[in-house]
């Protein structure tokens, strides 16, 4: 059935904006049909202009672990917003902010707070860079820091790895410097220090990355990225986009007891406002200016909205801690879902921690981006599509990780796993 409005907006939408999207997931490429647009959402759910209510398990890619709308978070926005949208003048929610997230991760010894994830990778990798006066980064294929020229690489060839970038319009000068290894493979970092050790300014990685479905570091993994980084003077950099305030009140460097030299914050902290930070040992962010000689600024960092934000949603969770809940919910969530694939007989990993969880095609456990791309990624759209016609919403591509809030409750999880029987029914009765 084609709704006319909806028709309508997607031509408007690609008429006036490339690809009809400010951020190319949107548009559904990877899972085809047309994109969902937006009226407002509330708690677990999402309505879309053309009338249907879903249950929302993208939650904006993350930010949202209080589900949409939380009264905490409106009412300090609308309080936030009538003092003043900016100043470009600190104030103390700033001061506020940072010393709650030095509280929270200890690691973080000074907080620097901008806009975006993005910029707080970006800005992890000069200061970085200009502390220890190296040029290499090494990242792991499967991990995403935001799209920063030098962190928009494929995959490298074996373990040589100068990696070429992903994305047209990066120069090769940007991404010579940028060094690929496999998730969970500290033999694949070996053999890249056993060249590069010298020039090594940072590890960059997500702890559990969720950026390629769900993949869990394995014991010892992150250990062994602290003791050489630490053994060769290069900087451990934690990108906690995701993770920070997802698994624990802090960051997931505190679950697995490491510090990282540098940690990267965004998503939750800003409650669905835009934000980023960056924060870390005090001699390595002292480089920034006006201190130091690593330029970052911004008109717009530490917004007193986004701060006033952010501030509300880390309070509710630091008093409420919410975290076990949210992972027996999502534990409860992901049994189910492992039980109906036995029962219609179809191979899925389901991965989950905290209240991430990803859906894998496979029968496989996935270590790294390479079990990633040898499952059947083809599968998801089909899978998709069934559950959105039945009203639920998972992230729109095989690639990203699903997100539960404190919104979505047992009767919610128990109307999902039933949309989930019919679909994987529905699934089984199509050719594939
Ligand atoms: C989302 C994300 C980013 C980028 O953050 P933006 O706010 O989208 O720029 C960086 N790193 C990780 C791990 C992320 O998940």
């Amino acid at each position: 059935m084609i709704n006319p409005n909806q028709t309508t907006l997607q031509s408007r939408a690609e008429q006036a904006m490339p690809g009809g999207v400010n951020s190319p997931v949107r548009a559904f490429r990877s899972v085809g049909g047309s994109p969902i647009y937006a009226k407002r959402a509330r708690g677990p759910y999402l309505e879309t202009t053309d009338g249907r209510k879903l249950i929302d398990y993208c939650m904006s890619f993350g930010p949202l672990i209080l589900g949409h709308a939380h009264p905490s978070m409106t009412e300090a926005v609308q309080q936030a917003v009538l003092r003043g949208s900016s100043y470009a003048v600190t104030t103390e929610a700033e001061i506020e902010m940072a010393e709650l997230l030095k509280q929270a991760i200890p690691s973080m010894e000074r907080v620097r707070m901008m806009s975006s994830g993005t910029e707080a990778c970006m800005t992890g990798i000069r200061v970085a860079r200009g502390f220890t006066g190296r040029a290499k980064i090494l990242k792991f294929s499967g991990c995403y820091h935001g799209h920063a020229d030098c962190m928009l690489v494929k995959a490298g060839s074996g373990v040589a790895g100068i990696a070429a970038a992903s994305s047209a319009g990066v120069p090769e000068g940007c991404t010579a410097d940028t060094l690929v290894a496999r998730y969970n493979h500290l033999e694949d970092v070996d053999a890249l220090l056993a060249e590069h050790a010298a020039d090594l300014a940072a590890i960059v990685v997500e702890p559990v990355a969720a950026n390629a479905g769900l993949i869990l570091p394995e014991p010892g993994f992150l250990e062994g990225l602290r003791e050489r980084t630490s053994n060769i003077g290069a900087l451990l950099i934690f990108d906690e986009v995701i993770n920070g305030f997802r698994f624990t009140f802090g960051g997931y460097q505190d679950v697995v007891g490491i510090k990282p030299d540098l940690t990267c914050l965004g998503k939750v902290i800003g409650g669905g406002l835009p934000v980023g930070a960056l924060g870390g040992r005090a001699e390595v962010m002292e480089r920034l200016a006006p201190l130091g000689d690593v330029y970052q600024g911004g008109t717009l960092s530490g917004n007193p909205v986004s701060v006033a934000a952010g501030l509300a949603g880390l309070r509710w969770l630091q008093t409420n801690q919410p975290y076990p809940e949210l992972e027996s919910n999502t534990r409860y969530l992901v049994e189910g879902i492992r039980a109906l694939a036995e029962r219609h007989g179809v191979s899925l990993q389901v991965p989950t921690l905290g209240s991430l969880f990803a859906v894998f095609f496979t029968a496989s456990p996935i270590r790294d981006f390479d079990d990633v791309l040898a499952s059947q990624t083809d599968r998801f759209a089909p899978l998709f599509h069934q559950l959105l016609a039945r009203g639920i919403y998972l992230p729109p591509s095989a690639f990203e990780v699903g997100f539960l809030s404190i919104a979505h409750t047992r009767d919610l999880l128990d109307t999902t796993l039933t949309a989930w029987d019919q679909a994987l029914q529905a699934l089984g009765e199509t050719p594939s």
